[in-house]
């Protein structure tokens, strides 16, 4: 075992895969989660249960770590902020600040320069009807959204009631009409080193990534673009750590960036079977300070979530050498949950 212990807040399968690259590099992990059955705690080496109210609990992952990072973004901030005047945490907070409200994540990237869909801030109905310009759209909570969840379309100007009350912010994007939908994964070292990862072509449905896969069918100009932008991205947040960046490709072949992730990203779970370092071990090295390892492909991949129900049918499954099966090991079935996936390795 090394010397270093790093804390990761969060326990799902983001979390889990973390701690199984954190094992190989001989790293200790130390977990904290409000979700009891979280199954990270499956490969961590310590687990702390709580409530993110208590600071006492806190208090005592803070002491057990020497560095902390995180498996998702909608952590309360001050969380983050206080945790780092201890230890340092990574990606840092002012970053996590700016990606998990999509008012500022955008902003930040048109600033940059970079297109996104049109979009607008919305705090009332009658902000919506004035901006009629951008329906048939989709109104996505400001904060807090994941997997689609916060979300809804509005066809007409006939969808919007003068009677809604907004207790929470809001943003309306205009609807794509999308080609293909496709993603950068890009890992960040203290040094200034990047490691890039070709693009990842997705498939949504019900706006739950279903399918991804390498190499993406898309042009060379496009495949440049998306990683010259993920870089710039990463730069300007002087980011360390793994970051995604979410790309939409319009009928016109022009890219959007849809959103960040200021994190590894279920579209880059195929990266541990068809790379030599996955997105996790590129993680685990740039935010613990390990030297930049070198990045080989090993195959093309296609990568299949197990959602809900599915898990069941998989459990029974036999599956050939080319085939990586991971079952998230979570208690409780529930429609729609992300409950495993199939990394399956092409020519
Ligand atoms: P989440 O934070 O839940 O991942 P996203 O904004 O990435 O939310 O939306 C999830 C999916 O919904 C996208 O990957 C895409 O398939 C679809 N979607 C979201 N916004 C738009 C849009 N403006 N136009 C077309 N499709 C969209
Ligand atoms: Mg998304």
């Amino acid at each position: 075992m090394s010397s270093i212990s790093l804390g990761i807040i969060g326990s799902g399968q983001l979390g889990s895969l973390l701690c199984q690259a954190a094992k190989k590099l001989k790293i200790k992990t130390v977990v904290i989660s409000d979700d009891e059955h979280g199954p990270a705690q499956n490969y961590s080496d310590e687990f702390i249960f709580t409530k993110y109210s208590d600071k006492n609990k806190f208090k005592e992952f803070i002491n057990k770590v020497d560095i902390v990072t995180y498996e998702f973004e909608n952590i309360p901030n001050e969380i983050l902020r206080e945790i780092d005047k201890q230890k340092k945490v990574l990606p840092k907070p002012e970053i996590n600040q700016i990606i998990q409200n999509r008012k500022l994540e955008k902003t930040f990237v048109n600033n940059l320069g970079i297109k996104t869909t049109e979009w607008t801030f919305i705090k009332s109905a009658k902000d919506i009807k004035k901006n009629a310009k951008l329906l048939p759209g989709i109104l996505k909570t400001n904060t807090l959204g994941y997997d689609g969840h916060g979300q809804y379309v509005l066809n007409s100007i006939d969808d919007i009631k003068e009677t809604w009350c907004f207790t929470a912010d809001y943003i309306l994007e205009k609807k794509v009409n999308l080609k293909k939908e496709i993603s950068v994964v890009i890992s960040r070292y203290e040094s200034n080193e990047i490691y890039i990862y070709e693009p990842i072509e997705n498939i949504h449905k019900d706006q739950i990534l279903k399918h991804s896969k390498i190499p993406a069918d898309i042009s060379d100009e496009i495949f440049k673009q998306a990683q010259a932008y993920a870089k710039l991205i990463a730069e300007k947040l002087d980011y360390v750590g793994t970051l995604c960046v979410e790309y939409f490709i319009d009928q016109n072949n022009t890219l959007l960036v849809n959103e960040i992730a200021p994190r590894v990203h279920n579209s880059g779970h195929l990266t541990i079977n068809a790379f030599n370092i996955s997105q996790f071990e590129n993680h685990i090295r740039a935010v613990c300070g390990l030297n930049k390892a070198n990045v080989k492909k090993i195959a093309n991949a296609e990568m299949n979530n197990i959602l809900g129900n599915e898990i069941q049918e998989y459990r029974k499954k036999s599956f050939g050498e080319k085939e990586f099966f991971f079952d998230y090991g979570k208690k409780e079935i529930k429609d729609k949950r992300k409950m495993g996936h199939l990394t399956i390795l092409k020519q």
